[in-house]
């Protein structure tokens, strides 16, 4: 582990594991295309899917001297995001962000067997066990048509690229439906790329036209909190009332998991028990945390006999 990121070293070959900064004279793997694993500039070869490559693009990152595949490189869905992907290398698998619960078009992650796991544990903690897609589903349809049969306007919200997906996915057959103009830009590349999402108008266009003024109505719009402007502009005007969806919701501690007026377990990572059985199935001899609750997994792993540590600056001499 170094300042910038997870360094390894195979057979003369240097691989950075989502680099901030790329590495000139190595393979800098991106495995998937939200901000925090996207480099902030190119140098040397960059190994990620097409899909991350487009999303970044869209996102202001043109990818140099982009692959798709490297011999001796594997990349296994991870099931997060459109396009994410986990690494497999050796006996070494990476998970990237990772989510082995089917949602929508997304998949479930498929484990590959490894000796060495290197795993993600945003919500590595035992707080946090998501309801079934099913459940949430169901929840959410009876609070939207609770409104909408009152001619209240619904906001629903989730991360722009990800969650705003799977939250049009899921509550698309509403109608109207809008989207915030960030997240239909995002969407219209998600149709671009084979992921059949309702369509229908940005924000901006159906205000001009008037059409916000119809009510009820959907939007599908990214995470705010309530002081952001556009928000305060939908609630002042429109009366709207937000729903977010966010994996923290599920917390008593964190409170920008429940910023909305309700808000939804929903999440496009593993939950607690999905990362423990997904660190079984890969039957890892020996299993590095990263993200999130690095020191809690790391010792629920030990507890249940399964040799973990953190992933630390400097921590990583024996393996690399
Ligand atoms: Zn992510
Ligand atoms: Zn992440």
């Amino acid at each position: 582990m170094t300042k910038n990121g997870i360094l390894c070293e195979i057979n003369g070959k240097k691989i950075l594991l989502d680099p901030k900064t790329t590495d000139s004279s190595g393979v800098n793997f991106v495995s998937h295309a939200h901000a925090d694993h996207l480099p902030s500039k190119n140098g040397g070869q960059i190994l990620s899917s097409i899909e991350t490559n487009q999303i970044a693009n869209l996102r202001g990152f043109k990818m140099q001297n982009h692959v798709t595949s490297l011999e001796e490189f594997s990349l296994v869905d991870s099931g997060h995001i459109l396009g994410s992907k986990g690494l497999l290398f050796d006996d070494v698998f990476y998970t990237g962000d990772i989510c082995t619960r089917e949602r929508g078009f997304l998949q479930g992650a498929k484990i590959p067997k490894c000796k060495t796991l290197i795993t993600e544990c945003t919500f590595g903690t035992s707080e946090f066990v998501f309801p079934k897609l099913e459940e949430t589903k169901n929840q959410v349809n009876e609070l939207i048509s609770q409104f909408y049969s009152k001619g209240i306007p619904v906001i629903l919200m989730g991360y722009q690229l990800g969650k705003a997906q799977t939250i049009t996915q899921l509550f698309g057959h509403w109608s109207p439906l809008y989207f915030h103009d960030s997240v239909k830009q995002m969407n219209d590349l998600h149709n671009q790329l084979g992921v059949p999402l309702s369509q229908g108008m940005g924000h901006t266009e159906a205000k001009d036209k008037g059409l916000l003024d119809k009510k009820p109505w959907i939007m599908v719009a990214p995470m705010m909190s309530e002081k952001n402007p556009f928000i305060r502009e939908m609630k002042s005007k429109y009366g709207a009332v937000t729903v977010g969806f966010s994996g923290w919701a599920k917390s008593t501690k964190f409170s920008f998991g429940r910023r909305a007026d309700y808000s939804i377990p929903l999440s496009d990572h593993c939950d607690f028990d999905e990362l423990v059985e997904m660190v079984k199935n890969s039957g890892a001899e020996k299993v590095y945390t990263i993200h999130g609750f690095v020191e809690e997994f790391a010792q629920h792993l030990r507890k249940i006999g399964i040799d973990a540590q953190p992933l630390r600056e400097n921590s990583l001499d024996d393996f690399i």
